[in-house]
C-alpha cells in the first residue's frame, strides 16, 4: 500500500461511462471531501448509441434516488421485458428471452424438468406459455410486478429501452448539482509521474492542467489513459465473436411500443430494434470478414421499418477486453474498458459492474495492490462470463446459409461454454454461480429456443403422474395468458408513468 490518500478524482470522458461515475462519486464519495472533475469534449462527441439495458439499471438509478417515472420521462424511455430473437436457431425460427422466470418450481425441482418431461410425451407447448414476461410481452402489454409469491404477475421483471445521450445529460445535471466540475476541451497531454509511472495531471487544450490522484478513463473505444498511455494490453476475441462494425440508423417510431427489443439474424450478423417513445433505434452489427460496409447498409435500409430519421452512423469496435481494469492509479470504465456487441444489452450493465465496484474498493487511504488486483479479477470475470454467455448464440444454430454462420457454427468454442452444454444436453441439467448476471432463465431461454433440447429430465419430475401432470402446466399456460389479458397495453402504462414524473421530458 502507498501513504497517498486520495483527495481527488479527474474523470476522462463525458459520455455514458463518464456520467455515470460522475453520478454514483457525487453521491457517495464527494461528500466525504473528494474533488470531482470531468473533462469531456464537444468536438469529439460520444459514441452515440445504446439503447437497450437489463434489469440492474434500476438499482442503479435507486441507488442515485432516481424515480422510475423521471428517468422514463427524462431519457424517452420504455419497458423492456426480455429480447425477441427471429431465425438465429434456423431461419424462420423465433423465441423470446424473457427476465422473468418461467413456472414455478415444483417438488423442489427446476419448472424445466417437468416442461421437458411433458415434451418427451408429446406436449408441443413452448417454454414461452409458462413465462409471465413472454406472455405480456407478446400481447403487448405491461405492469409492474406485485408483491404476492403466489400470482404469476410476481414473475414480471423487467428493464428499459432508453437514448442513452439523454440519460449522460441528466446524470449531468445530478453531477453537477452535487458539485462535480466539468470541463470541456479536449486532453491534449497527459503527464506521468517519473517514479512510479502514475497519471499526475491532464492537460487541456486551450484550457486548464488538472492534477488528481485518481484518474477514471471514460474516453471510449480510444482509451485515451488506459491503453494509450499505460499500454494496457487488449484481449481481441474476434475469434469467437467475429462481428466488428455496426451501421445504428434510428427512424421514426410505430403506432404502438413493443415491450421488447428484436434481434434478427442476418447473413453477416444480426439486427437491432429497440423501440423508445419517440423513435426506433435500428442497427446492424456484422463481421468485416464476411460482409463489406456496402453491402450491409443495404441489408440494414432494406430490412427497417419505417422511415429513417437520420443518416447512418457507422461504428467499427474489436469485442474483447484489456487485461487488466485498474493500473496505477487509473481505472477504465465504458468502452474503454473493453467491448461486447450489443446482443444482449450488457455494456451499460458493465458500466454499473465498474462504478459500484470502484465505490466498494475506493481507495481512500491510498491505493492498495491487493484491491486493484480483486478489482481486475471482478471485471474479467463479468466480461469473460458475457462473452461465454453470447458466444452460445452463434455456436447454437442450424444455419448454413452463409460463410458467416458455417464459421460461428463450427467453431471451437471455449471449454467452460461447452461443459455447460454438454451437461445440459445429457440431462437438462444447469447449475447457476451465485451472483451469475445470467441465471437458469436465460441460459434455457437460449438453448431450448436455439433447438438445444435435453435428451432426459431430472427424476423428480416423474414423481407427477402424467395426466396431472398435463392438468398442472394446462392450469399454468390458462392462469399467464389470463394475467397477460388484464394487464394495460404498454403505451397506456407508459402514458400512467409520464403522469408521475416530475422531470417532464425535454431536458435544460
Ligand atoms: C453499435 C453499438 C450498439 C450499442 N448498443 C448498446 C445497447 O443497446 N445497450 C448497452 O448497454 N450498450 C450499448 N452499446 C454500448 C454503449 O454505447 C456504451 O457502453 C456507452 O455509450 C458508454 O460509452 P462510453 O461513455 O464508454 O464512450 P463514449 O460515448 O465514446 O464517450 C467517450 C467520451 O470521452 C470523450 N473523449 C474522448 N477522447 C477525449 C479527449 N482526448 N479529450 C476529451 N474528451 C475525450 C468524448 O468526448 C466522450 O465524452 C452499444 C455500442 C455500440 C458500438
Amino acid at each position: 500500500m502507498t501513504s497517498n490518500r486520495i483527495f481527488s478524482v479527474v474523470i476522462a470522458g463525458g459520455g455514458t461511462a463518464g456520467w455515470m461515475t460522475a453520478a454514483a462519486l457525487s453521491k457517495f464519495i464527494l461528500p466525504a471531501g473528494v474533488r470531482v472533475e470531468l473533462i469531456e469534449s464537444d468536438a469529439i462527441g460520444t459514441v452515440g448509441v445504446g439503447e437497450a439495458s437489463i434489469p440492474g439499471i434500476a438499482d442503479f438509478n435507486r441507488m442515485l434516488g432516481i424515480t422510475e417515472p423521471d428517468f422514463i420521462a427524462a431519457t424517452r424511455g420504455s419497458y423492456k421485458l426480455g429480447i425477441e430473437f427471429v431465425d438465429w436457431g434456423a431461419i424462420g425460427e423465433r423465441y423470446l428471452h424473457p427476465f422473468g422466470d418461467y413456472g414455478f418450481p415444483m417438488q423442489g425441482e427446476d419448472f424445466h424438468h417437468f416442461w421437458n418431461r411433458a415434451r418427451l410425451l408429446g406436449e408441443d407447448h413452448a417454454l414461452e406459455a409458462y413465462s409471465m414476461c413472454c406472455m405480456a410481452a407478446r400481447a403487448g402489454k405491461f405492469m409492474l410486478p406485485v408483491n404476492d409469491p403466489q400470482s404469476p404477475v410476481s414473475q414480471m421483471r423487467h428493464a428499459y429501452h432508453f437514448d442513452a445521450g439523454l440519460y449522460a445529460r441528466f446524470l449531468r445535471q445530478y453531477a453537477e448539482a452535487r458539485g462535480v466540475v466539468r470541463h470541456e476541451g479536449r486532453i491534449a497531454t497527459v503527464e506521468r509521474d517519473g517514479e512510479r509511472g502514475a497519471i499526475r495531471a491532464l492537460g487541456i487544450d486551450d484550457g486548464p492542467r488538472l492534477e488528481a490522484d485518481l484518474f477514471v478513463d471514460c474516453t471510449g473505444f480510444r482509451g485515451l489513459l488506459i491503453g494509450q498511455e499505460l499500454g494496457v494490453a487488449y484481449q481481441d476475441w474476434r475469434e469467437w465473436l467475429p462481428c466488428d462494425r455496426a451501421i445504428a440508423l434510428p427512424s421514426e417510431r410505430d403506432e404502438t411500443t413493443p415491450p421488447y427489443t428484436r434481434a434478427t439474424a442476418r447473413e453477416a450478423g444480426w439486427q437491432w430494434r429497440i423501440p423508445l417513445q419517440h423513435r426506433v433505434g435500428n442497427g446492424y452489427v456484422y463481421s468485416s470478414a464476411h460482409t463489406d460496409d456496402e453491402r450491409a447498409l443495404d441489408v440494414l435500409t432494406r430490412n427497417i421499418e419505417g422511415t429513417p430519421l437520420a443518416e447512418p452512423n457507422h461504428l467499427r469496435f474489436t469485442p474483447g477486453r484489456r487485461d487488466r481494469f485498474w493500473e496505477k492509479n487509473c481505472v477504465a470504465i465504458g468502452l474503454s474498458s473493453g467491448f461486447l456487441e450489443p446482443l444482449e444489452s450488457t455494456s451499460i450493465h458493465l458500466i454499473q459492474e465498474g462504478v459500484s465496484k470502484l465505490l466498494a474498493l475506493f481507495p481512500r487511504h491510498g491505493i492498495s495492490a491487493r484491491e486493484t488486483a480483486r478489482y481486475n479479477a471482478i471485471m474479467a470475470d463479468s466480461f469473460d462470463y458475457i462473452r461465454d454467455f453470447l458466444i452460445l448464440h452463434y455456436n447454437a444454430t442450424r444455419r448454413n446459409d452463409s460463410a458467416f454462420w458455417d464459421h460461428v457454427r463450427t467453431m471451437q468454442i471455449p471449454d467452460s461454454l461447452s461443459q455447460t452444454l454438454e451437461l445440459f444436453r445429457e440431462n437438462g441439467r444447469f447449475f447457476a454461480h451465485k451472483g451469475d448476471l445470467f441465471t437458469l432463465t436465460s441460459w434455457l431461454a437460449v438453448m431450448v429456443g436455439q433447438g438445444i433440447l435435453p435428451k432426459a429430465y431430472s427424476p423428480v419430475a416423474d414423481s407427477l403422474a402424467s395426466d396431472e401432470l398435463a392438468r398442472t402446466l394446462r392450469d399454468m399456460r390458462e392462469t399467464y395468458a389470463m394475467a397477460a389479458s388484464k394487464m394495460p397495453p404498454h403505451d397506456a402504462f407508459i402514458k400512467h408513468v409520464l403522469g408521475k414524473a416530475e422531470t417532464q421530458g425535454e431536458l435544460a
